[in-house]
């Protein structure tokens, strides 16, 4: 029997060995969830113009001293600036300028009274609040100064990081390309999705939910179907993966069972790494560099398939996207009922839900209850989770002890 590994040291032998995509320039359009490969400055000052941050009048501040709902100040309207247009003149000792929200601050004023505390009258405008200088004015560069460090490398880039690049003008940028990964089912007893169930048949679940969560991490999927469990269609289909893809998901055929193939097929490219890790579920892995892409032949029962996607393939193909947060959130949370297991020398990767209670009772803080049925071939146990619990190798944990939680997502507040 091969000796049980910790999965720490497994993931850290992964990590070793993933490789990052070089990078390429990409169109903005096309860049939303890559990582940047180099820090990005900005040679243009956001905003590029002192403006208004709202609809009012252009004043010199110390024309308004002593103003007040019942001391209004009046001031000659001289103008009209609505966004987009510049200024033709300044605004002189007694005068206003009338001034929508985004439009340049004309010469002249320092401040802007809001239109609430203003009533128009004819040529004037009684001005009913005191300006300080600078009141409703965003300043040139008041977001982001010319020669400054926008995003450093290894930022991830979301929408609001896209809004940010193209207020600076910014039409591409060098990032990391967003890996292909492809997914392959194993198994003489899948069938097609759709057609009808012969006896000892069951449907392929694992491909689709690895799609699916190659792509949820931001990955770009490629479906590569079901193989047989006929060791030369594996290899020739691994063969041609290797083509077209950055990172290859295999499911099945990596334990110890007679129709084992996938170990056999990586073998045979010569760079199997078999690993029994030390954790249930998902004991059984294999994992191998082939020509520079990694290669993870994930368990099959799909439980154990979702964990080691979790555990090994999400964290390097995130690090071959370049992208320095390549581990799930971790955090305690409070036992709802206890934990009861045997030791056995694994860590337990139980399915759980979190939540966050907060009452006045207790302290707040993360509550986790597991989410049903713990063998690794009940998936509907798992969509009900939002986190894997990790119960150390012994006799468990006692109900209202804390337990230590990998987050897969945001726990709901109740
Ligand atoms: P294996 O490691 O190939 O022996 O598979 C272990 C268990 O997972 C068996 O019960 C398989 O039928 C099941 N299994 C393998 N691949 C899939 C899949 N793609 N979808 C659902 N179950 C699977
Ligand atoms: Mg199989």
């Amino acid at each position: 029997m091969k000796a049980l590994v910790p999965f720490e040291d497994v993931r850290a032998e992964i990590l070793a060995a993933v490789s990052v995509l070089e990078p390429v320039e990409v169109p903005l359009t096309d860049a939303h969830g890559l990582v940047l490969a180099e820090a990005v400055a900005t040679d243009e000052d956001v905003p590029p113009f002192a403006n208004t941050a709202m609809d009012g009048y252009a004043v010199r501040a110390e024309d308004t001293a002593g103003a007040g709902p019942n001391a209004p100040v009046r001031l000659r309207v001289v103008g009209d600036l609505p966004a987009g247009r510049a200024p033709d003149r300044a605004v002189g000792a007694g005068e206003a300028i009338r001034i929508m929200t985004g439009a340049p601050m004309p010469d002249g004023a320092d401040a802007v009274v809001m239109v609430e505390r203003t009533t128009a009258d004819g040529d004037e405008v009684a001005i009913e609040a005191e300006a300080g200088v600078g009141d409703h004015v965003r300043r040139a560069g008041g977001d982001l100064v010319r020669g400054q460090e926008v995003f450093p490398a290894g930022t991830r880039l979301l929408g609001a990081h896209l809004g940010v690049l193209a207020s600076i003008g910014a039409s591409s940028v060098r990032a990391h390309p967003r890996p292909r990964v492809g997914v392959l089912s194993t198994g003489d007893e899948l069938t097609e999705a759709g057609a009808a169930l012969a006896p000892g048949q069951i449907r392929d679940s694992n491909r689709p939910m690895l799609v699916a969560l190659a792509r949820e991490a931001g990955f770009a999927p490629v479906d590569l179907g079901v193989a047989r469990d006929d060791e030369d269609r594996i290899t020739a289909l691994l063969e041609e993966a290797l083509d077209r893809c950055d990172a290859v998901l295999t499911s099945g055929g990596v334990s110890v069972g007679d129709y084992d193939y996938v170990k056999a097929a990586l073998d045979r490219l010569g760079h199997l790494e078999w690993r029994q890790v030390a954790i249930k579920p998902a004991k059984p892995l294999a994992f191998g560099v082939v020509r520079g892409v990694p290669v993870f032949g994930l368990p099959g029962n799909p439980v154990s398939s979702l964990v080691s996607f979790e555990l090994f393939a999400r964290p390097a193909l995130l690090q071959r996207a370049g992208d320095p947060l390549r581990f799930r959130p971790e955090v305690t949370a409070r036992a709802e009922h206890a934990f009861t297991r045997k030791p056995d020398g694994k860590l337990h990767l139980d399915r759980v839900r979190v939540r966050w209670q907060s009452s006045d009772r207790e302290q707040a803080g993360y509550v986790a209850g597991r989410t049903g049925d713990q063998a690794s071939n009940v998936l509907s146990a798992t969509a009900a989770a939002n986190a894997l619990a990790m119960i150390p190798d012994g006799v468990g944990i006692a109900a209202g002890e804390q337990v230590r939680v990998m987050l897969l997502d945001a726990p709901p507040d109740h």
